[in-house]
């Protein structure tokens, strides 16, 4: 085996063992990535004289017998949305070309403490706001699977380049479905974790009752180690929650006998393609195999997640993409005055869905319509909020497919932005109930052979019952086959 295609797990105990050394890990990483970033184009900056640095300090730590953190000589990969300091972070808009920021992400410095390596920033939607990355104002990433398909999105770079053995891990966002979702479409797993668990600090903001960062890994086991890393308050965030950070790596091997897990009507059914819900439910067969106690659960706002989050997520955005003026960062399209000064500069900087969602919001939000629409939809998240809790009087986690379909044709949704916004149907209602989540392979769809997530959810701050039934399940499913890229080397 090649060290491009093992786990963080396993480069980290590699390292620290000195079997291996960080600079070779990161030289088959980047190598790997020369080998496939032009089919998938997964990065939209690759940053391997950082990482050979960095490398070189865990090589010199190990060799002096120093502490080493738990991610130490592990390559990785950041969405382009969380800040770095010193490298270009775009979100993938051209609004934000030419920003360097002055500061890291508080998910990046924890990450750069653990000794992760970073090869790179990876392509997304451009603000986070798609689900096939198709909207980059950069490029077009592929899916490893196959290179004619979407790899989901708005982390479809992260997603991309932990499928096709660029890095062992990625971090991606997820405002709505963004981590699980290109995940699912992938192949990897990927975790969204309860609001407030992971800082937003540093991360660009698209709507900032919904966003979080979180893992897209190759296992469950290594969720949890990434996991354990990025979370925890940090008070520059003042929605970053205080509580203690549990063991996940530690309470992985719970397992899932006994568990009560519901399966959610609305999610799972209707709507859904019947291959995808062929898998899901051979894939709830087994965690009853495995001794859950399984159930169906009817939650009626569930059926109303997507309307409620895209008017919420648009006027969060509408507010928070007003720093984007020509002044503060970025772009600048000159002007006579400032107000055509900004306005050119948005004009120009602002791809289409970024104007839609801008429009969306501000309408929205105006008055004479925020009783009508933002108020009801802030009142209708309560109730999915309501529902969840209702439904975990009775189970211990629920269940859906992570998406309705397997990964689409590049262009085949891009005309029809409400189609597009179907592809969060099973993602959403977690996010607006603030509550944990993730997607993790439940294999392939016998339509099209290409992979299929299940998403289990769980209560908020309840990512360790999340963790060890997902990890149960993953062991008990065995090893999935790998893309066809893989077999290039
Ligand atoms: N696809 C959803 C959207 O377009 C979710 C995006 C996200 O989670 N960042 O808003």
């Amino acid at each position: 085996m090649q060290l491009w295609e093992r786990t963080a797990a396993d480069v980290a105990s590699l390292i620290a063992s000195k079997e291996v050394s960080a600079a070779e890990v990161t030289e088959s990483c980047i190598s790997r990535t020369n080998e496939v970033e032009g089919d998938v184009l997964s990065y939209l900056t690759l940053t391997p004289e950082a990482a050979r640095a960095k490398a070189a300090e865990v090589d010199s730590a190990v060799a002096a017998g120093d502490p080493l953190g738990p991610l130490a000589g592990v390559p990785m990969a950041l969405k382009d949305i969380i800040c770095t300091q010193g490298t270009r972070t775009t979100a993938a808009s051209k609004i934000l070309d030419n920003y360097i920021p002055p500061y890291s992400a508080t998910v990046a410095e924890r990450l750069y403490a653990a000794g992760g390596t970073m090869l790179g920033k990876t392509n997304l939607d451009e603000f986070a706001m798609g689900s096939s990355t198709e909207n980059s104002a950069y490029q077009i990433t592929k899916n490893p699977w196959d290179l004619e398909r979407v790899p989901g999105g708005s982390s479809g770079g992260s997603a991309s380049a932990v499928a096709a053995g660029q890095a062992p891990f990625s971090i991606g966002t997820d405002t709505g479905g963004s981590i699980r979702q290109p995940a699912a479409l992938c192949g990897v797993v990927g975790l969204k974790p309860t609001y407030g668990l992971v800082p937003r600090y540093g991360l660009i903001a698209f709507a900032s009752s919904l966003d979080q960062a979180g893992p897209i890994t190759r296992d469950v086991r290594d969720a949890a180690i990434v996991l354990q890393v990025i979370a925890g308050q940090d008070p520059r965030d003042s929605t970053s929650l205080p509580s203690p950070v549990p063991d996940y790596v530690g309470a992985l091997a719970k397992g899932i006998d006994g568990l009560r897990i519901g399966v959610v009507k609305e999610i799972s059914g209707e709507g859904v393609d019947p291959a995808v819900q062929a898998r899901f439910r051979e894939a709830v067969q087994l965690l009853e195999k495995l001794g859950a106690k399984i159930g169906e659960v009817s939650l009626s706002t569930f059926g109303f997640g997507i309307d409620i989050y895209y008017l919420i997520a648009p006027a969060e955005a509408s507010s928070n993409l007003a720093r984007f003026d020509g002044v503060r960062y970025g772009l600048r399209v000159d002007g006579p005055d400032v107000a055509t000064m900004n306005s050119l500069t948005r004009a120009a900087g602002f791809g289409p869905e970024v104007k839609r969602r801008i429009m969306l919001g501000t309408y929205s939000l105006s008055s004479g319509y925020y009783d009508a629409y933002y108020l009801k939809a802030q009142k209708a998240r309560t109730l999915i909020a309501r529902d969840f809790a209702r439904a975990y009087e009775e189970f211990d986690l629920l269940v859906s497919p992570t998406a309705p379909t397997t990964a689409f044709k590049l262009g085949e949704k891009t005309q029809d932005p409400l189609t597009m916004y179907l592809s969060d149907i099973c993602t959403v209602p977690s996010s607006l109930a603030g509550a944990a989540a993730i997607s993790v392979p439940a294999g392939l769809s016998s339509d099209d052979g290409l992979p299929v997530g299940i998403q289990f959810m769980a209560r908020p701050m309840d990512e360790t019952t999340m963790l060890s039934a997902a990890y149960a399940f993953e062991q008990e499913l065995g090893p999935l086959p790998k893309p066809p890229l893989w077999s290039t080397s």
